[in-house]
């Protein structure tokens, strides 16, 4: 039987606020109390592994770690068919504008330009369809673990559309709809995407079984 969190504190593995207040009212009904690994003073360890599963157990166990306390993290990415799962657990690193003089920092056109060019090449009729992806993982202190996936399927359209949403929202169109995530209502896009799909099966087998 997996273990389970129970009520009491959680350290998300983040140093993002964002991350942190998107997942706290998700885990509040079940009487858990959310600390972010940033207000603990918890170092951000590198995301070294090459899936989503070893990057989120890596930073879930760091923070369990580090503060002697059941930690969960999340690692979540695109993966375009086309492209052998690419970009996948380096979704974010395509944004990142190294080459670029200037202010550091992420440039999300430039990474969704990037996969379709990429898919361009390949060819007219190529396959544009896609997944977002995301990995929960919960360590306990003593090392055990238990890790929850969750997916979004859909596809890729151009030119980008929508104003809402963050990273590559507005290229996504998920499976049965023909708007992009960033042109669906937030409330719609979290009941349907990756993530509430993962959180799901965390809720089932942690909290409601
Ligand atoms: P991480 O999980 O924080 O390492 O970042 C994964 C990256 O995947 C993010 O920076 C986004 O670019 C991308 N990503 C993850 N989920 C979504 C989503 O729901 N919409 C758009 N992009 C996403």
């Amino acid at each position: 039987m997996t273990r389970r969190i129970g009520s009491g504190k959680l350290v998300i593995a983040t140093h993002n606020a964002g991350k942190l207040k998107e997942i706290s009212p998700l885990l509040a009904p079940y009487g858990v109390e959310c600390l972010s690994a940033g207000s603990l003073g918890l170092p951000e360890p590198a995301e070294t592994g090459t899936t989503f599963i070893e990057n989120a157990l890596l930073k879930a166990r760091a923070a369990a770690e580090g503060s002697g306390i059941v930690s969960l993290a999340d690692d979540s990415g695109l993966s375009v068919a086309a492209l052998d799962g690419r970009p996948g657990v380096y979704t974010a690193d395509w944004a990142e504008r190294q080459w670029f003089e200037g202010e550091p920092g992420r440039d999300w056109y430039m990474a969704m330009g990037k996969v379709e060019g990429m898919l361009r090449e390949r060819g007219a009729g190529i396959d544009r369809s896609a997944a977002f992806h995301c990995v929960l993982a919960i360590a306990w202190p003593d090392g055990e673990h238990a890790v929850y996936e969750g997916t979004c399927a859909g596809s890729l359209t151009w030119p980008p559309r929508g104003e809402m949403g963050f990273g590559y929202d507005p290229v996504f169109v998920p499976e049965g709809r023909d708007m992009t995530f960033a042109e669906i209502d937030p409330d719609e896009k979290h009941a349907i995407s990756h993530r509430a799909d993962a959180f799901a099966k965390l809720v089932v087998e942690q909290f409601d079984s």
